[in-house]
């Protein structure tokens, strides 16, 4: 086929593409094998809140009616449960759209984003996609946050720094006395997003990243998700907490207006009004992660410390053949591709028998 004649927006079209974890179907076809562990995506593997599935049954599921755009409901029990005001949450279709619309807020051609690498792929792609000037700190040789470079980058005045805690993918969160520098370097002018996807998941004494910045009186915004403890990967709804009320409102104004669909919007509230339900299946997983860390650590691995549910590892050779070999034996996980860490593989903690089904695979494959 001859290239289309319409010139397609050259940032969009250099991106590289979001490394998603593969589908159960196209596993099952490449594997031939029935019963695959799908170790890619840090789903919860314990199934849906039977809260939830109550709510979707109910006459609160309108799915004829177009749901409300301003999420109404469910901003106001986030800032009741978050003690912010709710004009300050924009809710989003999934975090990764918070991700974006951040970007289009403050972001223009050639300004400057700081983040780390490895790193969650979205927040590189979407400054990109506008035509930014992504900088990328690495990780330490322990797998942690190497703060005297970050201390450095941030005294340059980014207008964006991108930093999930926990870590995406390495595992670790900054504790309070590293959080604290982070803040004391950044310059009126830069906005620090914290993505707290695994926030659920942190040690009982990490910082609270949300509380922290309330506190600190700089421009911030802190992303949360039911995608990842909540179970609601699915049903695509997480939200921003602004540090002002008129970041939140441009925010807003850079989503889609019916961005949340009905079912989220419902699930999501029901979710939260029971959080025992997660807070249970936060300590399963974090069990069911000690014994995955010991195995993997007996099989002479040495996975980084994790407050998530998953593990990052360097597998001593190239990551893509490793888990092509995995999922031949029926394990889906995630081979890491950014430049320098081609070695490391992300595996989601799932079901302990989907566990068990990781570590007797990996041990075939890598023996
Ligand atoms: C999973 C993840 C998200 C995306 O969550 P959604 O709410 O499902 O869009 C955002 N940030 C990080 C760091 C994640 O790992």
């Amino acid at each position: 086929m001859t290239a289309p004649a319409v010139p397609l927006n050259p940032n969009l079209a250099a991106l590289p593409p979001y490394n998603a974890g593969m589908t159960l179907s196209k596993a099952r076809s490449l594997s031939g094998l029935d019963d695959i562990a799908r170790l890619a995506s840090n789903e919860n593997p314990e199934g849906c809140y039977p809260a939830v599935l109550a709510a979707l049954a109910s006459p609160d599921f309108q799915p004829w009616r177009y749901a409300d755009p301003g999420c109404t409901a469910l901003r106001a029990a986030l800032a009741e449960k978050l003690g912010c005001t709710a004009d300050c949450i924009v809710a989003g279709n999934g975090s990764e759209e918070m991700i974006a619309a951040i970007c289009r807020t403050v972001l223009e051609p050639q300004a400057v984003v700081l983040t780390v690498v490895p790193s969650f792929g979205l927040h590189e792609i979407e400054p990109l996609a506008l035509g930014a000037r992504v900088i990328k700190v690495p990780m330490t040789a322990d797998a942690g946050f190497d703060l005297p470079k970050l201390e450095a980058a941030l005294a340059k005045g980014p207008r964006l720094f991108f930093l999930s805690s926990p870590w995406n993918p390495v595992g670790p969160a900054l504790d309070k006395a590293s959080l604290d520098r982070l803040i004391a370097a950044i310059r009126p002018g830069t906005l620090f997003v914290l993505d707290e996807a695994y926030f659920e998941y942190a040690d009982p004494d990490a910082p609270d990243g949300l509380k922290v910045l309330q506190a600190s009186g700089i421009d911030h915004v802190v992303l949360r998700t039911f995608s990842k403890a909540y179970g609601l990967a699915g049903l695509r709804v997480g939200y921003a907490v602004c540090s002002h009320p008129e970041i939140a409102r441009v925010l807003a104004s850079a989503k889609t207006p019916f961005n949340v669909n009905g079912a989220a919007q419902v699930a999501a509230l029901a979710a939260l009004g029971d959080e025992a339900w997660m807070q249970a299946s936060v300590a399963r997983l974090r069990q069911e992660r000690a014994r995955v860390a010991r195995a993997l650590r007996a099989m002479g691995l040495a996975p980084a410390p994790s407050q998530t549910n998953f593990l990052f590892l360097d597998c001593g050779r190239d990551s893509a053949a490793v888990a092509a070999d995995l999922i031949r034996a029926g394990v889906i996980v995630k081979p890491w591709r950014e430049a320098g860490y081609e070695h490391h593989l992300r595996v989601t903690i799932g079901s302990r028998s989907e566990n068990d089904h990781l570590i007797a695979a990996l041990g075939q494959v890598l023996a």
